[in-house]
């Protein structure tokens, strides 16, 4: 070892990596059943980005009178994934939405109420009834600060369970054995600058997303996808990674999101000549079609020079004629953010908008009991031993090619369940703790030294600029086959780039300058993955639109890519979509023309 650092050993059957909503479910669930648990999060858990989550959490639970019904839940997410999703798991998560949403409220989430005192809810873009005919009310609201009601009861319940926690320790790699298989994870504590040496059974990998890959997104700072990066440098690969969401009504100019409850409320968008397009685009559902379409159709608009404000370069989102005390009840977060960062006021003019990135379908492949796959093997459902992955990080694939609003927050919940369950089972027999030779993790370690000690020439944040900026530009709401090809090009550049980083504080207390500089190695990485599975994929499905294959292309496409890196190398393989339920219960729904 470089130098003698303060190594900590521990031993747990479980570690969970990731204290967001994903995370705290899945801890307080192995808790519950006593596994030895211990959850790792780089931020103090309430401060995770599930904390952000506006409009809610969707779950036919029927109790505005609409006579829902989870296969129609489950029907909309499957056409709202633009058939990539895998249709088994999209089952599982809807049919167990019901009870998982009243667990949450039972565990003691304060969600707003209907008069009759039930949970209440409202529409969301791309949820509907009868498959497709009206909009349903699904999405089961806490105001409009959802994320933070549900993820303060899943730390307090994973307290009162007794779970440990280690918070302000960034996780950097995971510890493998000479055949390659997880046997731990290696952490660095930002408090007292001690390195944690984890051995487990069972590593669960529930990090989030990485929005902050590109420059405008809704996402927290510390959305850098870790996990994501960690898959990768153990030598798995990731899948759907050219599926980024851009949510239509992102704060123009700051990027915060304004949520779709917003549109759910009966809010809507026009252009620079008044005109409600969204009739044009959807004429069904209009302003709540799928956040795809209308970050497409507002695209276009703005492309078609119909854009608002000096620059023509955004649209206008309408809540103004809608009664002031019903706003300042459902939507208080909301009229905060556009006061504060645009200068207006909701209840009196319209809020400036424009398509933000804001959610990943892309992660880590897994099945639904959470349990992580290596679909580069002859078998794609082969199971990787000892690794699991829950929530944005994770690729179930309930998603698919495009995320319906407030499917995330029941992800989170319906899968962190999963994994504590099949962890139980796994662990069933399993008595003692696991132990690690001597020298794991040493070369984690010999890496993390030398970038701490790295006197190149650029700032993180000049590389940080210049990758944000490539991502923005090159990889958005359309593609084309040039723009990609560039933009690959700069990122390998960039990734060449990183080798020359300066790190100016060498010190191992709270040490800013080297936690952002381990998180942009991990957003190049992923950046990486991203870009050349976009270029990769030739046909238009769901969030990936390219604009020299405007079809979707089931023929060829109907399949998840499975991308590996090496260097700045990516390699593909491909996963089949499952076209099969769960139970016989339920119909395939099989692929055709979605429209709103
Ligand atoms: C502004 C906003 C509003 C949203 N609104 C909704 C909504 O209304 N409904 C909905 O369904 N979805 C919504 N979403 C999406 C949804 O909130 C997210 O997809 C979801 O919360 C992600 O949860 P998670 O548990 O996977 O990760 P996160 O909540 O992002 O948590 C990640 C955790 O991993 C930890 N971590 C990461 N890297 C490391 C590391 N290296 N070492 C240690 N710990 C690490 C972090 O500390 C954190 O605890 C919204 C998203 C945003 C950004």
């Amino acid at each position: 070892m470089p130098q003698a650092y303060k190594i900590i050993d521990h031993a747990y059957d479980v570690v969970v990596i990731g204290a967001g909503g994903a995370g705290l479910r899945a801890t307080l669930g192995m808790a519950a059943v006593e596994l030895r648990t211990a959850c790792i999060t780089k931020v103090f858990p309430t401060r995770s980005h599930t904390v952000a989550a506006q409009g809610g959490i969707s779950a036919a639970l029927g109790n505005m009178g609409d006579g829902d019904n989870w296969k129609f839940h489950m029907y909309d997410t499957i056409k709202g994934s633009d058939w990539l999703g895998d249709q088994d798991a999209i089952e599982y998560m809807c049919r167990h939405a019901v009870p998982a949403v009243i667990e949450l409220e039972h565990m003691g989430v304060p969600f707003s109420r209907t008069d009759e005192g039930t949970i209440y809810q409202r529409p969301f873009g791309g949820h509907t009834l009868d498959f497709g005919k009206t909009m349903a009310k699904r999405t089961c609201a806490a105001a409009d600060k959802t994320g933070h009601a549900i993820l303060h009861t899943l730390y307090q319940q994973s307290l009162k369970h007794k779970a440990e926690f280690f918070n302000e320790c960034v996780a950097l790699d995971l510890i493998l054995d000479k055949d390659g298989l997880c046997r731990g994870v290696m952490a660095w504590n930002l408090e007292d600058g001690t390195l944690h040496r984890f051995a487990a059974h069972i590593v669960v990998m529930a990090t989030g997303g990485y929005g902050r890959a590109y420059f405008s997104c809704t996402s927290a700072h510390t959305c850098t996808g870790d996990g994501n990066a960690m898959i990768l440098r153990a030598g798995l690969p990731l899948q759907d990674m050219e599926f980024v969401q851009f949510h239509p009504t992102g704060l123009y100019g700051v990027g915060s999101l304004i949520s779709e409850g917003a549109r759910g409320e009966g809010g809507y968008l026009t252009n620079s000549e008044g005109e409600r397009f969204m009739e044009r685009y959807a004429p069904t559902v209009k302003d709540l079609a799928s956040r795809d379409v209308v970050s497409r159709a507002i695209t276009m608009e703005i492309n078609a020079g119909r854009g608002v404000g000096p620059l023509k370069d955004h649209v206008e989102l309408h809540i103004e004629h809608l009664d002031p005390s019903i706003l300042h009840e459902r939507l208080p977060g909301i009229l905060d953010l556009a006061r504060v960062f645009a200068g207006v006021d909701g209840t009196k003019a319209p809020i400036p908008v424009i398509p933000t990135v804001h959610y990943n379908m892309g992660g880590i492949p897994t099945n639904y009991h959470g349990e992580v796959l290596n679909p580069t093997q002859e078998n794609p459902e082969q199971v990787v031993p000892g690794l699991m992955a829950i929530g944005e990080t994770a690729c179930v694939s309930v998603h698919g090619a495009n995320r319906l609003g407030a499917n995330s927050l029941l992800d989170l919940i319906v899968f962190g369940r999963a994994a504590a369950l099949r962890a139980k089972e796994l662990l069933a027999k399993e008595k003692s703790l696991p132990t690690l030779p001597a020298g794991a993790g040493d070369e984690i370690i010999a890496k993390f030294d030398a970038l701490r000690h790295a006197k190149g020439s650029l700032k993180t944040a000049e590389i940080r600029f210049q990758l944000q900026q490539t991502m923005q530009t090159h990889c958005s709401v359309f593609r084309t086959q040039t723009h990609l090809e560039e933009g690959l090009q700069k990122t390998k550049e960039i990734a060449a780039s990183y080798k020359d980083i300066h790190i100016f504080d060498q010190s191992l207390i709270w040490n800013s300058d080297l936690v952002e500089a381990l998180e942009l190695e991990n957003l190049i990485q992923q950046s990486l993955v991203t870009i050349a599975s976009a270029l990769n994929r030739t046909e238009s499905r769901g969030a990936h639109a390219r604009e020299d294959f405007p079809e979707r292309d089931d023929t060829q496409w109907l399949k998840h890519t499975v991308a590996s890196l090496k260097g700045d190398n990516v390699s593909f393989a491909y996963r089949p979509v499952h076209l099969h339920t769960l139970t016989p219960e339920v119909d395939v729904v099989s692929p055709k023309k979605r429209v709103y």
